[in-house]
C-alpha cells in the first residue's frame, strides 16, 4: 500500500490511490506496531504493543509531570462502583446509563447490588470525599488517576478514537471551598492542557460546549478539540465545573472560614488515548509515523553501513556513539540486524517515526563524523562526533518546534468565520474545516444551524484573547436577532 500525505494549498490531502485517512490510520497502527485492534475478541478493545506502550508512557509522563508540579496528587480508586452510588446524581446517571457495563454475578451467585465498571469516577470519589473532607483548611484538594474506564459505545467503534475500554483515561478531580476557587481551578486545568498539547505539537481550539452537550452533572463544560486529516473535529480534553451537584447528593459538607457549614465545590477534567491518536494522525505522513523527539520511544536510531571487511570497526564505532548518547540520557537504539539491508532499515525506522537516524559507515569512522537524517524534513547533515550530543539535542527541539508549527498552520487555515450558511456548509464539506457563525445565544437556533450544515455545534470560543468582535450587522442566521457570540460547527467524531 502506498499512501501519500501532504499539505496542499493549506488543505490536508491524502492522494492515496483511493485510500481514506481512516485506512491510513489503521495501516499505520498495525505496520508501525503501535496498537493491535480488531483481532481481540471483544469489540472496541485494543492492545498496546511494546512500541505503542512506550510512546504512551512518554506521553503520560508529560501530563503526570504537569499535574504533579501543580499540586495534584495521584490516587487509585476501585474499578467497580455500586449501582446506588453511580445513580445518586440524577443528571449524571441519565447521561451514562445507556453506556454502563454491569457486573451482576460473583461466580455463580447473583450479586445483591449490581456493580458498574467505572465509566468515570465523580461518584465513587465524591462518596469517599464525604468521609475525608470536613473543613476549608483541607482545601483545595486536587486528585488524579490514570486508569481504564468502560463505556458501551453504541456508535461504530474505531481504534483509539472510539473504544469501549478507554485504557488511558487521566481523570482529575478537585474540591474547593467556594465557587470562585472552582472557577480558578477551571482556568488552571485549561492552562495545564494547553501546555500538554503544546508540548506534543497538537493544535486545538477551546470552546464552551453548548448546554445540550455538556458533561452529565456539570454546570458547564469547556472542551479542547483538534481536527483530524479527514476534517472531523476530535474532542481531546474536557474541563467541567461541577458546582455543588455531586457534593450535595453525597453530603460533602465543609466548615467555611466564617464557621458556617456549606457543601464543597468541585471540578473535574479528563483526557484519554485520543491524545495519542491525534499525535499520530496530525504529524504522520505517507511513510508512517513522525514522532516528536520528546515522546519517541527511540529518539535516535543508529544504522551501521559496511562491507564485510569493515564490519568490526563500523559496529564498534556505532556502539560507542550509542553508549555516549545513552549515558547522557537519550533513548538510543543500534540496528544491528544482519539479514536486513540498510535501505530496508531506513524504510522501517521511517515507518516507526524515529525523529533522528544516524548513519555510520567507514567514511564516518575515518572522519570522526556521523550522518544525521531528520524524519520530519527528510534532510541529511554531517556532524562531527565531538558535537554530536549538542547537535542531537538542538535538532530534537527543532523537530518538535517544526512539527508544532506545521500542525498549527494547517489547523488555523481550517477555521473560518461565515455569515452565509451556504458558504459555511461548503467549507465544512469541501474544505473539511470548522465554521464559526454569529449566534444569538438561543439553543434552538444553534441546533437548527447544525442541522442545515449537516454538522455539530462544538460550542462558543473561549480561547480568543481579543474580544470576539461582532459588528452591529452580525445577526443570527436563523432568527435575525443581533448575535452575542459565535458558535463553532464541524463534523465530529
Ligand atoms: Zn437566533
Amino acid at each position: 500500500m502506498v499512501f501519500r500525505f501532504g499539505v496542499m494549498g493549506g488543505a490536508f490531502v491524502y492522494r492515496d490511490l483511493g485510500k481514506s485517512f481512516s485506512e491510513w490510520f489503521d495501516w499505520v497502527l498495525e505496520a508501525a506496531e503501535v496498537y493491535d485492534y480488531g483481532r481481540y475478541p471483544v469489540k472496541g478493545m485494543g492492545i498496546w504493543l511494546p512500541y505503542g506502550f512506550k510512546l504512551r508512557r512518554y506521553v503520560i509522563d508529560i501530563i503526570r509531570r504537569l499535574l504533579d508540579e501543580s499540586g495534584h496528587e495521584e490516587i487509585l480508586l476501585p474499578i467497580l462502583i455500586p449501582q446506588p452510588i453511580l445513580a445518586k446524581e440524577s443528571e449524571h446517571i441519565r447521561g451514562f446509563e445507556g453506556q454502563v457495563y454491569w457486573v451482576t454475578h460473583g461466580g455463580f451467585e447473583p450479586l445483591d447490588v449490581k456493580l458498574a465498571l467505572r465509566p468515570t469516577s465523580e461518584t465513587s470519589l465524591t462518596y469517599m470525599e464525604s468521609f475525608w473532607i470536613k473543613s476549608y483548611k483541607q482545601l483545595p484538594k486536587k486528585y488524579y488517576q490514570i486508569v481504564s474506564i468502560f463505556r458501551y459505545e453504541t456508535k461504530a467503534t474505531r481504534p483509539m478514537l472510539r473504544v469501549r475500554e478507554v485504557t488511558t483515561f487521566k481523570e482529575a478531580h478537585t474540591v474547593h471551598e467556594d465557587f470562585e476557587d472552582a472557577e480558578r481551578q477551571v482556568l488552571e486545568a485549561i492552562d495545564i492542557y494547553r501546555r500538554f498539547f503544546d508540548e506534543l505539537g497538537i493544535p486545538y481550539i477551546i470552546s464552551k460546549r453548548p448546554e445540550w452537550d455538556k458533561f452529565a452533572g456539570a454546570i458547564y463544560t469547556i472542551a479542547f478539540d483538534t481536527l483530524l486529516p479527514d476534517g472531523k473535529a476530535l474532542q481531546i480534553g474536557t474541563v467541567h465545573n461541577l458546582g455543588q451537584n455531586f457534593t450535595k447528593v453525597f453530603e460533602v459538607r465543609i466548615q467555611k472560614r466564617d464557621e458556617t457549614i456549606d457543601y464543597a465545590w468541585q471540578t473535574s477534567y479528563g483526557i484519554s488515548e485520543r491524545v495519542i491518536a491525534s499525535l499520530i494522525s496530525i504529524h504522520g505522513d505517507s511513510k508512517g509515523l513522525i514522532l516528536p523527539f520528546k515522546v519517541a520511544p527511540y529518539q535516535v536510531v543508529i544504522v551501521p553501513i559496511y562491507r564485510e571487511e569493515e564490519r568490526e570497526e563500523v559496529i564498534k564505532y556505532a556502539l560507542s556513539i550509542a553508549e555516549e548518547l545513552k549515558g547522557k540520557g537519550l533513548r538510543v537504539h543500534v540496528d544491528l540486524r544482519e539479514d536486513v539491508r540498510p535501505g530496508e532499515k531506513f524504510y522501517y525506522w521511517d515507518l516507526k517515526g524515529v525523529p533522528i537516524r544516524i548513519d555510520v559507515g567507514p567514511r564516518e569512522v575515518k572522519e570522526r563524523t556521523v550522518t544525521i537524517a531528520r524524519r520530519d524534513e527528510g534532510v541529511k547533515v554531517k556532524v562531527k562526533i565531538e558535537n554530536l550530543y549538542e547537535e542531537v539535542i538542538r535538532l530534537g527541539k527543532e523537530i518538535d518546534e517544526n512539527l508544532r508549527k506545521k500542525a498549527w498552520k494547517a489547523f488555523t487555515s481550517k477555521i473560518k468565520r461565515f455569515t452565509s450558511l451556504e458558504e459555511a456548509k461548503r467549507f465544512i464539506e469541501e474544505e473539511k474545516g470548522i465554521a464559526e457563525i454569529p449566534w444569538c445565544g438561543r439553543s434552538e437556533c444553534a441546533l437548527r444551524v447544525a442541522e442545515e450544515l449537516g454538522a455539530e455545534a462544538l460550542g462558543t470560543p473561549i480561547d480568543v484573547i481579543e474580544k470576539v468582535k461582532l459588528s452591529n450587522e452580525a445577526k443570527c442566521p436563523v432568527c435575525g436577532v443581533r448575535a452575542v457570540t459565535y458558535m463553532r460547527y464541524a463534523k465530529k467524531y
